[in-house]
């Protein structure tokens, strides 16, 4: 046994090395900068704490592309649990739509009269979903006008694939009770049954009540929804009007 004596590269402390035979290997330790045991914990915690800097920093990026895709509206992107006021009317919403985000729930149907509040707290959960996952999100009267696009147009491509993947998280904002065309409520029925066949996480929200989603969707949307989704009803009069 051969006791070599060293110093630590980064506190000079001496440190005493063990080698069986002198010999190759023994002269490449001599060689080796080496750290004491103390330097050594030190220097572990500063390559976790760089690891876990850059992890985050990996994270954000991705989330912040995962925000642009999404689609949902500017004016909604900054929406989250902290920026909405919490009251009796919105507080059933605000905790379903958290359950929904962290993966809790798979479905929810937020329902409400206009101005209720609906579409804040659906974006309140999806903003916040989207540290986890990505998602897409689609206004459905838009999202119908784009399908009726003409063949081979980018945007109603992009929308197919988007709708007919049935992994991808889906937010549907605004079924509204307008009569709509057999081809919409296709489309739409189609989205939701991928989604409920795969487990896929789902939030609509609607001001039509359960039995005029069935009066103008027909009856296979309408108990689709209801199965899978969690229904909460807010109950906030007019938001919108209230804040002037
Ligand atoms: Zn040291």
């Amino acid at each position: 046994m051969v006791i070599t004596e060293k110093e630590c590269k980064n506190c000079g402390r001496a440190v005493q090395l063990e080698t069986a035979e002198p010999g190759r290997f023994a002269d490449l330790l001599t060689r080796m900068a080496i750290l004491c045991d103390s330097c050594e914990v030190i220097e572990e915690a500063e390559l976790t704490r760089l690891r876990e800097a850059r992890e985050a920093e990996q994270k954000a990026i991705l989330r912040e592309r995962w925000v642009k895709e999404s689609g949902i509206p500017d004016t909604l992107r900054d929406c989250n649990s902290t920026t909405l006021d919490r009251d009796e009317a919105n507080a059933e919403g605000l905790d379903a739509g958290k359950a929904w985000a962290t993966g809790h729930i798979l479905g929810l149907l937020l329902t409400g009269t206009v101005g209720s509040g609906k579409t804040m707290c659906a974006a309140a959960s999806a903003n916040s979903y989207l540290y986890r996952a990505p998602l897409r999100w689609f206004s459905v009267s838009k999202m119908l006008a784009q399908a009726r696009a003409g063949f081979k147009n980018p945007a109603r491509e992009d929308l197919y694939d988007v709708l007919l993947n049935p992994r991808v998280a889906l937010v549907l904002d605004d079924i509204d009770k307008s009569n709509p065309t057999a081809f919409a409520s296709e489309i739409l029925f189609q989205a939701i049954d991928e989604r409920i066949n795969y487990g896929t996480p789902l939030l609509v929200t609607t001001n039509a009540t359960y039995v005029e989603l069935e009066e103008s969707y027909g009856e296979p949307i309408a108990s689709r929804l209801g199965g899978y989704c969690q229904p909460v009803k807010m109950l906030g009069g007019d938001r919108r009007l209230a804040k002037k």
